[in-house]
């Protein structure tokens, strides 16, 4: 295979677990100490130059875990991750170093918390990046930098200060600069803007997409928010995370038509008003608009947990039990279940069929897109 025909990211049956703390909640929940909490169980897909793909999963489902392995942070306990064909999971610190440049990980908190020491200034954190990685093509490091501050929306009053001097959108805006300065060809961005307020956050998305879509930079967006999610990744890809698990992922655009899974159907009751902006616009007035609407339809966290069962359980401790036993982690509250569903685990495939009256009936050519698949046994014949 040429260096062309590999996709920029592979990630093939990743499966994470963390200690559970020795006579905590999870030891208890989870049948005694010496346990281990499944974070990620069984993780497969691929991302292309250029592509996005938004990942919508509630806290706990096993995000950061997933954003953490991908960025070369943490080991998985089973399976790889390659990015531009080389096996991320197999390497060692100073490789994955060497990698970083084209592979960015920007965490919801990136650079909160710096204290006043003059490295943390930030002429400084942008400078003396500028310098580790000069530009291509000549060119000063300070008017790299500067360029780039100014492609975020800074300028240069902002050079004397200090990280916690900015506000949460300021700060988001420089670890963005500084992560495209860097030139990468992946952004894992996880929950960016899910501390900013509406307006900045809006505006944020708006550049990210933008700056995204001009350098073909592919990016995955986590959130918690299937409104942001669906907003960002436009005419990309989405991918829904529950329990550890990919329950389906389809094409962004084709949200509202393709979605199969119960799951993913609930999630978007809860939240679904269909954007009436065409796939990606980037006019930031009317994606505010947008953005005010959607909000003004999200119903909280709180209400799709109620929604999602009687008992009104479905917060992470009740994932977890769920992602730890046999059969598909959502059956318990799935409207759909029929008996098969709390024996057989689902794997995610492309969905080209559908169980109806007791028989797998193959779905007409035109209601097949061979890029989305389900992890559910009405769609699944296994
Ligand atoms: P999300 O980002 O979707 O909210 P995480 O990936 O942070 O979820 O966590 C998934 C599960 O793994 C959670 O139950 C969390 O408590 C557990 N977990 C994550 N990181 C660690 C860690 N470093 N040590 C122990 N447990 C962890
Ligand atoms: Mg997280």
């Amino acid at each position: 295979m040429t260096e062309q025909n590999v996709p920029l990211l592979q990630v093939e049956n990743l499966t994470k677990s963390y200690p559970a703390e020795e006579g905590g909640f999870f030891a208890g929940l989870l049948g005694g100490s010496g346990e281990r909490i499944p974070a990620l169980n069984g993780i497969s897909f691929t991302l292309n130059e250029g592509e996005t793909l938004g990942l919508i999963g509630e806290s706990g489902s096993g995000k950061s875990a997933l954003a953490r392995i991908i960025a070369g942070q943490e080991k998985p306990d089973k399976g790889k991750v390659f990015f531009r064909g080389k096996q991320i999971t197999g390497m060692g610190d100073s490789e994955i170093k060497s990698l970083s440049p084209h592979l960015r990980y920007l965490p919801e908190d990136a650079l909160t918390g710096l204290t006043n020491d003059p490295k943390n200034r930030v002429d400084r954190l942008l400078f003396d990046l500028a310098e580790k990685y000069p530009p291509q093509g000549g060119g000063s490091v300070r008017d790299a930098g500067m360029r780039l501050l100014k492609r975020v929306g800074l300028n240069e009053d902002y050079l004397t200060r200090f990280p916690n001097q900015l506000s949460g959108g300021e700060r988001q805006r420089l670890a963005l600069a500084r992560a495209l300065l860097l030139r990468p060809r992946l952004i894992v961005a996880d929950e960016p803007v899910s501390n900013l307020d509406l307006t900045t956050r809006t505006s944020m998305l708006n550049l990210m997409k933008q700056i995204g879509r001009e350098a073909k930079i592919a990016f995955i967006f986590i959130s918690h928010d299937p409104s942001m999610v669906r907003f960002f990744a436009g005419e990309g890809r989405i991918a829904i995370l529950f329990a550890g698990r990919l329950m389906e992922e389809l094409p962004a655009r084709e949200v509202f038509n393709l979605a199969t899974h119960p799951y993913t159907k609930t999630l978007l009751e809860v939240n679904s008003a269909p954007s009436p902006l065409p796939g990606g616009a980037l006019d930031p007035e009317m994606a505010f608009t947008e953005m005010e609407r959607v909000d003004a339809n999200a119903l909280p966290l709180e209400t799709l947990e109620s929604e999602l069962s009687a008992d009104g359980n479905i917060a992470a401790s009740a994932q977890l039990a769920a992602a730890n036993r046999q059969g598909c982690p959502f059956f318990r509250w799935c409207p759909e279940r029929f008996e098969r569903c709390p024996e057989v685990t689902p794997q995610l495939l492309t969905v080209t069929k559908r169980l109806e009256a007791g028989q797998y009936l193959p779905l007409p050519p035109e209601e097949i897109e061979p890029t989305h698949r389900a992890a559910c046994l009405r769609y699944i014949d296994q």
